[in-house]
């Protein structure tokens, strides 16, 4: 009886149940953190909220949050980091300082799972502590997205570091991207990047507006998503259908075609995008003009000019 039931079971077709029983599997053992990275970049989201008023930072802080509880609510071993990418400095939203020594956060009134209110909560509190301390000078407009994702590469580092070789654990970073890229930062990002690849950390990218380059190269090289939402108020649909499964799942959905990748490098004297120049052989800088000296490692090309022939002094001929 029992083993005619597991033969029909098995010969059901049910994709969809096969799918959130394979959830479960693929992540009961190991631990999966998600550090999400968010722009918080006041400047741009100021100008947004003009443009565009029914999709604000607070909106797309709602839809990081039901990402957020997502994640946590499908397995218990499953982790949450946020960090604010803000142009004076990067923030941890989630876990913050604040959770020791403040209590009147962890109750939760409504009968909601007290994890999920708590960081809620913390972020929330968190990120309207940074908006009101901010700061604007003439000359930091730009989101400091390289060193947020640093700071993401670092804690992931701290948290594999904590619970030791005998728990795996999966990483991966979703970055959400609002303002344009900044090529002052490329060299940065590029390092980021490469870190990540190091340690098998993926980097995913949800991009609100302009398309950027260095997300492009970073999800490619990681092996992560890169996405440039079609329509922001449906920021937490894209997050959940498309960011929310992890890289064993991916294989199981039909997603977004990949985009193409802008594999332009921005040159070290100008910062403009280049796409033929110069490269140092010795510290692969790159530059848009030749000069006979690198001006990162201050190494000295010894170059081949075009020799001078001199003319031969013809010897007289000495008469036979
Ligand atoms: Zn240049
Ligand atoms: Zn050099």
């Amino acid at each position: 009886m029992h083993g005619e039931n597991t033969q029909l079971h098995a010969e059901r077709p049910q994709p969809i149940c096969r799918m959130v029983f394979y959830t479960f599997i693929s992540s009961e053992g190991e631990i999966s953190l998600l550090v999400v990275v968010v722009d918080v970049n006041p400047i741009w989201w100021g100008q947004h909220a003009q443009s565009e008023p029914e999709f604000t930072l607070s909106k797309c802080l709602d839809a990081v949050m039901v990402m957020g509880n997502a994640h946590m609510a499908m397995t218990r071993t499953n982790q949450l980091a946020v960090i604010a990418a803000h142009c004076q400095d990067s923030h941890f939203l989630y876990p913050s300082k604040r959770l020791k020594g403040n209590d009147d956060t962890s109750s939760s009134r409504d009968g909601k799972y007290e994890l999920l209110s708590v960081t809620n909560n913390l972020i929330a509190e968190e990120i309207r502590d940074i908006m009101s301390k901010t700061e604007l000078t003439g000359n930091s407009t730009d989101t400091l997205l390289a060193g947020s994702l640093a700071k993401a590469l670092c804690y992931i580092n701290r948290i594999s570091k904590e619970v030791g070789v005998a728990q795996e654990i999966k990483s991966r970073i979703l970055v959400i991207k609002a303002a344009d890229d900044c090529a002052l930062q490329y060299m940065n990002f590029m390092n980021v990047i490469f870190a990540a690849q190091k340690q098998n950390i993926l980097i995913d990218a949800c991009v609100l507006d302009s398309d950027s380059g260095l997300l492009q190269q970073a999800c490619d090289i990681t092996g992560g998503l890169y996405l440039k939402i079609p329509q922001k108020v449906a920021l937490a649909q894209y997050l959940l259908w498309v960011f929310l499964p992890d890289s064993e799942q991916r294989s199981l959905l039909v997603l977004p075609p990949p985009a193409h990748v802008d594999y332009r490098a921005a040159c070290f004297c100008h910062r403009t995008l280049i796409e033929i120049g110069y490269v140092c052989s010795v510290c692969l800088s790159i530059f848009c003009n030749f000069s006979p000296i690198c001006t990162t490692c201050e190494t000295a090309f010894k170059i081949q000019l075009p020799q001078m022939v001199k003319p031969k002094k013809k010897k007289p001929k000495l008469p036979a």
